[in-house]
C-alpha cells in the first residue's frame, strides 16, 4: 500500500461526468486492458503506447476491488496482530491500485486531454471514499493499535519500528480513532476535498490553455533576443499558428517575454493575464473553490483536536508549530524586504535617467532588473544563454551524480515513454549494476500542467524482490526551433538540477519497505535533496565543463563565468520576497479558524499589507492559482517548506565547501546514506545530525542569499 507521489505540483486529485464515464466504461472489458496486464517489457516499464484513457475506469474498478478484498482480509484475520500479517501485509496490498494510480498520474500531469480530464474528475472522489473505507476502518486500526502499543515487545528493526510509527501516525491522523459520526464527518469531507482539488487544478490548467499573446509585428518584438523570438516561434507552430509568435502563460514563456520586452504595453497585458489565472469571474474562477477547501480543512482539523489546520498539518512536520515556521519566515523577510526596495529604488532611478515618466510597476520590475543587472553585475541573460543548452545540463546533472555517488547513465532508444519527447536512460551504479530508469520529459506543451516537478512510476522496496525505481521529471522548457538547441536560462538550469535532485532521492534509495521508499518523507526535508543538488550548478568545477556555446562550441569564457557565479545573489531581495510573501500567506490563510463568506483576495490584501509587502511585487503564486496548495494540497501550510529545506541544503553543501573539494568522496558517501538513500526510514532531525554532526542555523541560507549583510 502506498500513498506515496510526490511532486512540486501536487497529486491531482476530483467529480462530474459520471455519465459520460460510464458510457466509456462498457465498451472495455478487463481482459484487453494494458492496465491490468503484467508488463513484460524491459524493466517492467508500462506499455504507453497501448495505453488509452478508456482503460482508466475500468482498470481502477478493479483495482478498488481487489484492494479492498484485501484489506478485508487483514482487518478480518483471526489470528492476533503481529508485525508481519498486519503491517507487512498492508504493505503487500494495493499493487494494482499503485501501477494504475502512478500512470494516470504521470499522463494526467504532463499530457493530459479532455477524455483524461474527465477521468480524472470521475476518479478523484472515488479515490478519495476508498481510502477513507481504509484509513477509517477500525477493526484494521485496533490491530495497528495494539502493535503500536505493543511495539517495545516486537523486536523490531529500526526500520521496521518506523514504519509501524508512520502507519499508526497515518490511521491517527486519518481519524481512525474518532467516533462513528466524526469518522462519517470525515470521509464525506475528504471526498469533497478530492473534487475541489481537481477543479481548482483543471480551472488553472483552462485558463493557461485559453490565453495567448500574439505577437504580430517586428514592433510588437521590440527587445525580444533571439532565443526569446524562437521559443515564441515554437509556441506558435505548437498553437498551429506557423509563421507568428506566442507567448503563454507558461512560467518559462512569460517571464523572458517580461524580462526582455520593450513594450511596456504588453507586458502589462501578459503580467494581468497571468496573475489573473483562476480569478477571472468566469467558469474557471477558484475564489468560490478555495473559500470551501479552507473551511472543510479547518472543520477536519476541528475534528481530529486541533486549533487549525495549520496546527494540525505541522505536528508531522520537521517544525512542528505555526511558530516555528513564522520565527524563520519572519527572520529572512525583514533583510529580503530591505534589499528589494533598495533595488526598486535603484530601477526607478534608471527609468528617470531614461527620461520615463512613471513610477515602476510589477511588469516593470523583471525589465528593469535585467538592466540593473547589466549595470551593477555587468551581466547579459542573453549573453550567458546560447552557453546553456538543455542537453549538455542533462549531462552535467548526470556527472555530477557520477562524480558524488558513481552513477552512469546510458540513453535507452528502445524504451517509450508517454510522448514523443521523452527520454528514457538506464542508470547504473558504480559496480555497474542497475539501478533504475529516468525519464526525461523537458519540453513545455498545452496538454501538460505548468511548473515543473518529479514523480514515479514504480518506487524502489525490497519487500515483494529487488524491485528498481522507475523516477520521473516533468519541466516546461521552451523548445529550440527546428535545427536549434533547446538554450535554457540560468533558472531553468538551476530547476533542472533540483528536479533531478529529487530524481536522485527516488534513484538512490535504499529500504526494504515502500512506506518510506525515496521522496515519502516529511514535507519539510523533502526539498532537501532537491535544493542542495542546484549548489553544483553554480560551480566552476561544472560550468567550465558543461557551458559550451551552442554556435561556436567553445567553453564559457571564465570571466563570463566569474560574472554569473558572482550575479547569483542579485535581485535576491526580489526572489525572496515573492517567495515568502507567499509562505507567510499560506500559513494565514491555514490558521483561520473558519472560513465563513470568505473572500480570499481581500484576505491576500490585508495580509499583504500587514508584512509591508512592496506594491511593485506580487506573490510568486496568487491563492487562485496556488496549486502547492489546492490542487490535492500536500504543501497546504508547507509552502514554508522549501525555505526550510534551504535552511539545510545551504548548511550541508557548506560540508563540502569546507573540506576545499565539492565532491569529497568521504562527505558524499555521507550524504548518501543519510540523505538520498536513507528515504523516511529514520527520522530526518537524526538523520541530518548523521550526516553534519549538528543541526543547522540558518546563517548559511542568509549568506547565500546575500542578505546576510543587509540590516533588519
Ligand atoms: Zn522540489
Amino acid at each position: 500500500m502506498s500513498m506515496a507521489a510526490l511532486s512540486r505540483r501536487p497529486r491531482l486529485a476530483a467529480s462530474q461526468l459520471r455519465s459520460q464515464i460510464t458510457a466509456m466504461t462498457d465498451q472495455s472489458t478487463t481482459t484487453d486492458n494494458p492496465l491490468l496486464e503484467n508488463w513484460t517489457g524491459p524493466f517492467g516499464v508500462p506499455p504507453f503506447e497501448r495505453i488509452t484513457p478508456e482503460h482508466f475506469i475500468p482498470a481502477y474498478e478493479r483495482a478498488f476491488t481487489e484492494h479492498d478484498a484485501e484489506i478485508a482480509a487483514i482487518a478480518g484475520e483471526a489470528a492476533e496482530p503481529t508485525f508481519q500479517n498486519t503491517i507487512e501485509a498492508m504493505e503487500r496490498t494495493g499493487r494494482t491500485l499503485d501501477r494504475v494510480g502512478r500512470v494516470f498520474g504521470v499522463l494526467s500531469g504532463a499530457h493530459t486531454n479532455d477524455a483524461l480530464l474527465g477521468v480524472e474528475r470521475e476518479i478523484s472522489p472515488r479515490e478519495a471514499r476508498h481510502w477513507n473505507g481504509i484509513l477509517l476502518n477500525e477493526p484494521l486500526f485496533r490491530r495497528i493499535d495494539t502493535l503500536w502499543q505493543r511495539r517495545d515487545t516486537l523486536a523490531l528493526n529500526a526500520e521496521q519500528a518506523r514504519v509501524l510509527e508512520r502507519y499508526h501516525l497515518m490511521f491517527k491522523r486519518a481519524g481512525a480513532a474518532l467516533d462513528a459520526e466524526s469518522r462519517q464527518r470525515l470521509a464525506e469531507i475528504n471526498e469533497r476535498l478530492a473534487t475541489l482539488g481537481t477543479t481548482f487544478s483543471q480551472n488553472v490548467l483552462a485558463d493557461e490553455q485559453g490565453y495567448a499573446l500574439v505577437l504580430e509585428s517586428e514592433d510588437d518584438l521590440a527587445g525580444l533576443p533571439g532565443f526569446v523570438r524562437q521559443a515564441a516561434r515554437a509556441a506558435a507552430t505548437e498553437r498551429s499558428l506557423a509563421g507568428k509568435h506566442v507567448i503563454t502563460l507558461s512560467r518559462s514563456s512569460v517571464e523572458p517575454f517580461l524580462q526582455f520586452s520593450a513594450r511596456r504595453d504588453l507586458r502589462e497585458k501578459i503580467f494581468r493575464a497571468w496573475i489573473a489565472r483562476g480569478d477571472g469571474g468566469g467558469k474557471t474562477d477558484n475564489k468560490a473553490i478555495i473559500a470551501e477547501i479552507l473551511a472543510l480543512r479547518a472543520e477536519r482539523a476541528r475534528l481530529l483536536g486541533y486549533e487549525s489546520f495549520s496546527h494540525y498539518k505541522l505536528d508531522d512536520a520537521m517544525a512542528k508549530t505555526p511558530q516555528a515556521v513564522r520565527d524563520l519566515l519572519e527572520r529572512v523577510w525583514k533583510p529580503a524586504r530591505s534589499r528589494a526596495l533598495v533595488d526598486r529604488d535603484a530601477m526607478q532611478g534608471l527609468i528617470q535617467e531614461e527620461g520615463g515618466n512613471f513610477k515602476l510597476a510589477p511588469w516593470d520590475w523583471r525589465y528593469y532588473a535585467e538592466k540593473l543587472r547589466k549595470r551593477q553585475c555587468d551581466i547579459d541573460e542573453s549573453e550567458v544563454k546560447p552557453y546553456l543548452q538543455l542537453h549538455h545540463i542533462v549531462e552535467a546533472a548526470f556527472y555530477t551524480a557520477y562524480k558524488l555517488f558513481g552513477l552512469s547513465f546510458e540513453r535507452r532508444r528502445d524504451i517509450a515513454g508517454w510522448h514523443p519527447d521523452v527520454e528514457v536512460w538506464e542508470v547504473r551504479d558504480a559496480d555497474g549494476k542497475h539501478r533504475g530508469l529516468f525519464f526525461g520529459d523537458y519540453f513545455a506543451r498545452s496538454s501538460k500542467h505548468s511548473g515543473a516537478w518529479m514523480t514515479a512510476l514504480r518506487d524502489q522496496e525490497r519487500l515483494t524482490g529487488d524491485i528498481h525505481p522507475l523516477i520521473v521529471n516533468v519541466t516546461n522548457f521552451s523548445k529550440g526551433g527546428a535545427s536549434e538547441p533547446t538554450l535554457l536560462s540560468f533558472d531553468d538550469a538551476r530547476t533542472l538540477f533540483h528536479e533531478f535532485g529529487h530524481a536522485l532521492h527516488g534513484l538512490l534509495s535504499d529500504v526494504t519497505y515502500p512506506m518510506v521508499a525515496g521522496t515519502s518523507v516529511l514535507t519539510d526535508w523533502v526539498e532537501l535533496p532537491s535544493q542542495l543538488y542546484e549548489h553544483w550548478l553554480e560551480r566552476p568545477e561544472i560550468l567550465s565543463r558543461f557551458a559550451v556555446h551552442s554556435h561556436t562550441g567553445r567553453p564559457i569564457p571564465d570571466d563570463l563565468m566569474r560574472r554569473l557565479i558572482a550575479a547569483r545573489t542579485f535581485n535576491q531581495g526580489f526572489a525572496t520576497v515573492e517567495y515568502v510573501a507567499c509562505a507567510l500567506v499560506d500559513l494565514d490563510l491555514h490558521l483561520l479558524p473558519s472560513a465563513e463568506h470568505f473572500d480570499v483576495n481581500a484576505f491576500e490584501e490585508k495580509a499583504l499589507a500587514r508584512i509591508g509587502m512592496p506594491a511593485e511585487i506580487v506573490m510568486r503564486h496568487r491563492p487562485t492559482q496556488f496549486a502547492h496548495l489546492f490542487s490535492g494540497g500536500s504543501y497546504a501550510s508547507a509552502y514554508y517548506s522549501y525555505m526550510w529545506s534551504e535552511v539545510l541544503d545551504a548548511d550541508a553543501f557548506a560540508a563540502f565547501e569546507e573540506t576545499g573539494n565539492i565532491f569529497d568522496s568521504k562527505t558524499a558517501k555521507s550524504l548518501h546514506d543519510n540523505v538520498y538513500a536513507a528515504g523516511g526510514a529514520r527520522d530526518p532531525e537524526a538523520l541530518y545530525k548523521a550526516f553534519r554532526g549538528r543541526l543547522p542555523t540558518p546563517d548559511a541560507l542568509l549568506k547565500r542569499r546575500g542578505l546576510a549583510a543587509v540590516p533588519s
